[in-house]
């Protein structure tokens, strides 16, 4: 697996810095977020270190097919309710003027009853 050792989520996904877990498998990992927006406010990330959106391919379709597929499941057993009273927001901020403070890309899941502190 390629991580980068400076990177905080690389670290997140091997453990070296604590986390409240949602979800691993071989490929992906899910997150509480640490400063939630709303009241479900998880993190979704591919364990391999990928910069961000700017930075996919081909190669990378099936994952992020996968962590994309997980989303909604994830959403729903972390207190969404279920579409269409509930649903959640999913936000990808990529690049500086797209808003990214941690460079390895990740998916924020939101949700749950409004309103929200941002967002
Ligand atoms: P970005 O602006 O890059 O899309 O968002 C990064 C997110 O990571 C922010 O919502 C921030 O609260 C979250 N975050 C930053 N550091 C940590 C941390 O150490 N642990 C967790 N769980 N979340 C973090
Ligand atoms: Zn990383």
């Amino acid at each position: 697996m390629e991580h980068d050792p400076n990177c905080l989520f690389c670290k997140i996904v091997q453990g070296a810095i604590p986390s409240r877990k949602v979800y691993e498998d071989d490929q992906v990992f899910a997150f509480h977020d640490i400063n939630p927006w709303a009241p479900v406010h998880f993190l979704l990330v591919p364990k391999r270190h990928i910069v961000s959106f700017a930075h996919v391919d081909a190669q990378h379709a099936p994952l992020l097919g996968h962590l994309m597929m997980l989303a909604p499941k994830l959403a729903l057993q972390e207190g969404c309710r279920p579409y269409p009273e509930g649903g959640f927001r999913i936000v990808s901020n990529t690049g500086a003027e797209g808003g990214q403070e941690v460079h390895h890309l990740h998916v924020h899941v939101m949700g749950g009853p409004r309103p929200w502190l941002r967002g």
